[in-house]
């Protein structure tokens, strides 16, 4: 039953997906002495050692397989990673098992109020400098969720702490039941996980979730102009380019209302998506009655996330920037708008389903050259060749040389995939560290080969 308490101890459960979330499920059931099984379709080279590991702990596992075998379970924990038409969810579900997420378990065991940040793009960017905002005022707040610490491992020590920080992805928001965030950021909606979802009805449907168990006392804080269900909770807008939200960017100035807060070039954030990010984290701060001066020192100092829109190098007049964890299409798009100059772009990697055409709009004019990477290639070549010279080089290590001997004084190599990293690199951290490598290892002397 909705919001009913359980009693783990000698609780059959199994937690499916042994990601960072799953294990740390697994850890929390086993701390409550539940009897844990855990499952993961995966060969990998790791999952054995992880199998001894767990099963020198008492732990059942079932590893590369597609279904579990016949036992009656209580519960499962499900991970965000595993699409739920996979046959284990099938298998389950028919069995009528109880099942939701980490995120609900960690929230059910959370004893400090919980802020979530959801959106297509900006999560981590916001989860973090809403941290830093706390902090600043003098509180004990962590970034988890989605970002590093699952909320499972924050939930022990969530008793010495004000508030726990969720980043919450919608694959997240896909398995709560009471999942009830005392303020809720919803940063924005734009294509992505095509892959996973019908249509964008269906991908907007599960981050409205968020808000489906706040009351008139919880906080939404919404960009505006997103179109949102009547939502119970006291609700915020804020926009970088409608003036008519509750908090906006008026003359380069972050404003609540017609108060001007702070200037965004004191920030260490530029460009009007950062600004959002920004404007929603100022609107959690008056929600929770944080000072001013708090919120200015945390906005002053905050230093961006590497792998966003990161500068690596300056050599020879040509910028180098790492925004490896552009994996959409209006993350991307928000980068070359950020860049002053012409650029030379680096994109492609997994196919997530986008439609790459609407792109080519933001990019005319000012990207000189698109340099493409990976599975997605070949598609997005046909969709841009109209606007944009394009060339396929495979991969990240030639586009990085191409892109040297391209490039000018004044111009820009951005690395900003609008794509997944899966296809080549074992995430986007390391497709951006690739890039620093590669840009690192340049000769001085890029130039000498210089083609146009
Ligand atoms: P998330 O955790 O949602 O993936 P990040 O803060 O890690 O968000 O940023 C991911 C990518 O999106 C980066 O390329 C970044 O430059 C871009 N980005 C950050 N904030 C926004 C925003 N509000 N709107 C659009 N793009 C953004």
């Amino acid at each position: 039953m909705k919001g009913e308490t359980i009693s783990w101890t000698g609780k059959k459960t199994v937690v499916l997906g042994m990601g960072r979330s799953g294990q740390a499920a697994a850890e929390w059931l086993l701390a409550q002495k539940a009897e844990v099984t855990v499952f993961d379709e995966s060969k990998r080279g790791g999952m054995k050692e992880l199998a001894r590991r767990w099963e020198g702990r008492g732990v059942r596992s079932v590893f590369g397989a597609e279904t579990l075998p016949a036992t009656r379970f209580d519960h499962a924990i499900l991970s965000p990673g595993i699409d739920p038409r996979r046959p284990v969810v099938v298998q389950l579900r028919s069995a009528k098992v109880p099942m939701f997420g980490e995120l609900e378990l960690g929230a059910r065991a959370c004893l400090c109020p919980i802020v979530a940040v959801t959106g297509t793009n900006g999560k981590s960017t916001t989860a973090e400098l809403l941290a830093a905002v706390f902090q600043a005022a003098g509180k004990k707040a962590v970034a988890c969720g989605n970002l590093g610490q699952p909320l499972c491992e924050v939930a022990p020590v969530s008793g010495g702490l004000d508030y726990a920080v969720a980043e919450v992805s919608s694959f997240q928001l896909e398995t709560i039941v009471t999942f009830r965030p005392r303020v809720a950021v919803y940063l924005n909606l734009t294509a992505d996980h095509l892959d996973r979802y019908a249509d964008m009805k269906e991908y907007g449907a599960a981050k409205n979730r968020m808000f489906e168990n706040q009351t008139s006392e919880d906080v939404a804080v919404v960009q505006k102009g997103l179109a949102l269900p009547k939502l119970a909770a006291r609700t915020v807008t804020f926009s970088a380019t409608d003036a008519s939200a509750d908090y906006v960017l008026r003359d380069g100035w972050l404003c609540a209302g017609t108060d001007r807060v702070i200037r965004q070039e004191e920030t260490k954030l530029p460009g009007p998506h950062n600004a959002e990010n920004l404007l929603a984290t100022l609107a959690v701060a008056d929600a929770e009655k944080i000072s001013r001066e708090a919120v200015k020192q945390a906005f002053a100092s905050y230093r961006p996330l590497p792998h966003r829109c990161e500068v690596v190098a300056v050599r020879g007049g040509v910028t180098w920037i790492n925004d490896s964890k552009a994996t959409n299409l209006d993350a991307m798009e928000r980068a070359v708008l950020g860049v002053p100059g012409p650029v030379i772009l680096i994109a492609g990697g997994k196919d997530k389903g986008f439609d790459f055409g609407p792109s080519l709009a933001h990019l005319r004019g000012r990207v000189r050259a698109a340099l493409l990477i990976g599975e997605t290639a070949e598609k997005i070549e046909k969709a841009w060749r109209e606007g944009v010279p394009c060339r396929r080089v495979g991969m990240l290590e030639e586009a990085v040389k191409r892109a040297a001997a391209l490039a000018s004084p004044g111009e820009t190599v951005l690395l900003s995939p609008g794509c997944s990293s899966y296809d080549q690199f074992k995430n986007f951290e390391e497709r951006g560290e690739t890039y620093r490598q590669c840009v690192k290892a340049l000769p001085q002397e890029e130039k000498q080969h210089h083609e146009r």
